[in-house]
């Protein structure tokens, strides 16, 4: 049996690979370790393997895991999924980085609700590549607003975007969709040059997102395995 330890140092050589293979630095792609549906025994493999950072996508699940991990200060949570507004509260008050804002009422939530003895809330907008509707996130052209609203957020500090393009096996369908993301993150960072962070990349496209200049990228099933539905 691969252990987690195992595929966690597979995900990192695939991460150098891609990043290799189009020149970059693999030192500027960060690895999420999504640990949605997985079990504290899973997270704390990965933790004892020395990785830190983590994703979860519901908040119930999530904020539980927090509190049971809690004695582990050095763990960062970020959480990915989407939000509905009456359970924006606790996810300001457990997470430390929030990747899913898609809309103006969800930022001025978090922003009231974040417990001002707590660092700002690292905040990424998700935006909705392919105008999927069953998918969360706003529009290209309603970035613009977005940031501008949460630039103004004392507790929100803006480090850039994140998508979940459409599924796809092909290299070069996902890497067209990355590109889009990319290019509204480069005339994003025109406006706002401190924003650092790209968030694109699963399991099954990590390596187009790379190419196509992701900073981030979340990885769950390549790590822990498949989950159960
Ligand atoms: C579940 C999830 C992931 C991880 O997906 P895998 O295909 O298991 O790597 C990444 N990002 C988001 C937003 C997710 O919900």
């Amino acid at each position: 049996m691969v252990t987690i330890a195992e595929r966690l140092d597979a995900a990192y050589d695939r991460i150098a690979h891609a990043a290799k293979k189009c020149g970059r630095d693999y030192n500027d792609i960060t690895l999420i370790a999504v640990s949605k549906k997985k079990t504290l025994e899973d997270i704390l493999a990965a933790f004892e393997h020395g990785h830190r950072e983590f994703a979860e996508s519901y908040v119930q699940e999530g904020v539980e895991k927090v509190h049971q991990l809690s004695e582990h200060k050095n763990i960062v949570w970020h959480f990915i999924g989407p939000i509905q507004s009456n359970k924006s509260k606790a996810i300001a008050e457990h997470f430390s980085w929030v990747q899913s804002i898609d809309r103006e009422k969800i930022a001025r939530r978090l922003n009231e609700q974040r417990p001002s003895n707590m660092k700002p809330l690292q905040v990424l907008i998700q935006v909705n590549i392919d105008e999927d509707p069953n998918k969360s996130g706003c529009l290209l052209d309603e970035v613009p607003a977005l940031a501008a609203l949460i630039e103004n957020c004392k507790q929100l500090n803006l480090r850039g975007l994140m998508a979940i393009p459409a599924q796809s096996a092909d290299f070069d369908t996902q890497l067209q969709s990355f590109k889009q993301l990319s290019a509204c993150f480069d005339r994003l960072k025109d406006q706002y040059p401190q924003l650092d962070t790209l968030s694109m990349g699963m399991s099954g496209d990590m390596d187009a997102a790379i190419a196509a200049g992701s900073t981030m990228v979340r990885i769950g099933t390549a790590i822990f395995g498949e989950r159960e539905q």
